[in-house]
């Protein structure tokens, strides 16, 4: 898959994908991520890509142009598997289904918004779709793109060593967490300050691990997440 991202700081990215799963996906050549400088797609001597908001207020408000006209040059004949996100604090909910649906596209265009945000017709005429990472306003769209291209990035085919390994992870309806969290997990020594490790984990009755791992991860999260278990 490729992921393209627009944004104003692009050496924001030089950290978030150096290290890793996604990185050696990278290098293997399993996914690519393209980051574009917005001001590229800019016409004056300043590199202008905002401007103020109309009707007065507060900060500043980033172009349309310099945002169609990027799109238009990465994607001249833009297609239905070319899809562009615009990352807003006013966006759907961003969550492990939603990540699990964008994994199946071709090619995805993440816009990074700054300042007070984005002009309005970026959301109604240029994305296909305005997603949010959190209830929460983070200071721009850089930190929610590389959450968004890291929780793709570890679904496609190839990324993770054991291919089935996601399926495992929490909030994976389709795996066999059912969508609850997934079980806690403990490694050696066995015993770490008088605190044990479970007995069952020991024993190698996989069986009896199985159904450890299922019970442990139902009480943790109806401890720590009720919402996610079935009505
Ligand atoms: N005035 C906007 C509002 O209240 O909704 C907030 C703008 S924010 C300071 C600047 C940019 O950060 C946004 O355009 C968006 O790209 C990004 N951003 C902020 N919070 C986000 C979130 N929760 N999820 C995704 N992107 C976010």
């Amino acid at each position: 898959m490729i992921f393209h991202v627009l944004t104003i700081f692009p050496e924001f990215f030089e950290g978030p994908f150096a290290h890793g799963v996604v990185s050696r996906a990278r290098d293997a050549g399993v996914l690519d991520i393209r980051v574009h400088n917005l001001r590229d797609w800019t016409s004056d001597r300043h590199k202008t890509v905002d401007d103020r908001p109309f009707g007065g207020g507060e900060g500043m408000v980033l172009k349309p142009e310099p945002l169609f006209l990027a799109v238009e040059s990465i994607w001249p004949q833009r297609t239905v598997a070319q899809k562009v996100l615009l990352l807003s604090a006013q966006g759907r909910l961003f969550d492990q289904a939603m990540a699990n649906g964008l994994s199946h596209e071709g090619e995805l265009l993440l816009i990074c918004g700054r300042y007070e945000g984005v002009d309005e017709r970026v959301a109604t005429h240029l994305a296909d779709d305005e997603i949010s990472i959190g209830n929460y306003v983070l200071s721009g769209g850089e930190l929610a793109a590389a959450v968004v291209i890291d929780t793709v990035a570890r679904l496609l085919p190839g990324v993770l060593g054991n291919e089935t390994s996601a399926a495992f992870d929490s909030f994976q309806d389709s795996g066999h967490t059912e969508g609850l969290l997934d079980c806690p997990h403990w490694t050696r020594p066995a015993d770490f300050r008088g605190w044990k490790a479970p007995e069952v984990l020991l024993s190698g009755n996989h069986e009896e691990i199985r159904r450890f791992r299922g019970q442990a991860a139902r009480e943790k999260t109806a401890r720590l997440r009720p919402d996610l278990l079935p009505g």
